[in-house]
């Protein structure tokens, strides 16, 4: 187990509000690590914050709205000594679907800005900081089954996610003999709120029956799915994997 421990460890993640991250969140807390939740509301939810303190471990709430640049910009600076970060999970992001014609650049800008830019930043400023003290650290991206395939009606989420994996690597080539491991993750189909609307509409069963058959797991996938790998690519387990990308998706790159 202790190849796996993350005891003594302080994670920040964002998207911890629920979904995928809160998962992470909760998975990264179960083995050992304290948390701190970056969120983007002043007046924040604390559903993650007490499973995780029910867990027994610490957990601070720091606000940051990812598509504002400038609050981004300010997060890792404005982090107090006691928050001394080891693991970075870039979780947050969003999708807003619309034919390709119909992106207007606003649109474009707030996809690319939280889902592509704000990892850029966090990531950044944190190596900064661990290159400058000989801290080792890792990184890790949510990023997509998007990350390599294009969809429709998703211009802007699939070339944000496309970003992420580019970033992954780019990162890695930049910090791995300092002991900064930067990977990422790949969700294939997961059920949350990011899909809900699709999932519950009568007129897409057609659609959602096609893609649930594709996957060879025969399901969707839930966001304790994810656990596992976070963990695994947050622990001592994966010190030699560096830019790799870990593809959680029931099968369905493989088809
Ligand atoms: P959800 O919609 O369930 O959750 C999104 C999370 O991102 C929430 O915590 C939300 O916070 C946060 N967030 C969004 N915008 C901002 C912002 N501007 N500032 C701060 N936080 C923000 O999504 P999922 O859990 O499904 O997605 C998590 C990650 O997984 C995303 O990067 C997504 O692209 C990726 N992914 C998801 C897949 C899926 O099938 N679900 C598949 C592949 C990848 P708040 O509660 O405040 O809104």
């Amino acid at each position: 187990m202790s190849l796996f421990s993350l005891a003594g460890k302080t994670a920040l993640v964002t998207g911890g509000t629920r979904g995928i991250g809160q998962a992470i969140a909760l998975g990264l807390a179960e083995h050992g690590a304290d948390i701190i939740l970056s969120q983007r509301s002043s007046n924040p939810t604390t559903d993650t914050r007490s499973a995780i303190e029910q867990l027994g471990r610490r957990c601070d709430i720091v606000h940051c709205d990812l598509a504002d640049r400038a609050q981004v910009e300010a997060l890792i600076p404005g982090l107090t000594p006691r928050q001394s970060i080891d693991i970075l999970i870039n979780a947050a992001g969003i999708q807003i679907r619309r034919a390709a014609t119909e992106y207007d650049l606003d649109t474009y800008d707030t996809v690319v800005q939280t889902n592509l830019t704000a990892p850029f930043i966090l990531a950044r400023d944190l190596a900064r900081h661990w290159l400058a003290h000989g801290h080792r650290g890792k990184v890790i991206n949510v990023a997509s089954i998007s990350s390599f395939q294009g969809g429709v009606n998703m211009a802007g989420y699939s070339a944000s996610k496309g970003g992420v994996l580019q970033l992954t690597k780019a990162f890695s080539n930049e910090w791995a003999a300092q002991g900064v491991n930067v990977n990422a993750i790949a969700p294939g189909y997961i059920a949350t709120d990011m899909n809900v609307d699709t999932r519950t509409n009568p007129e897409a069963r057609e659609y959602l029956q096609s893609i649930t058959e594709r996957i060879p797991a025969g399901r969707w996938g839930t966001p304790d799915d994810l656990k596992g790998a976070a963990v695994f690519l947050a622990s001592r387990a994966s010190d030699y994997i560096h830019g790799e990308v870990i593809v959680v998706d029931g099968g369905w790159m493989g088809r």
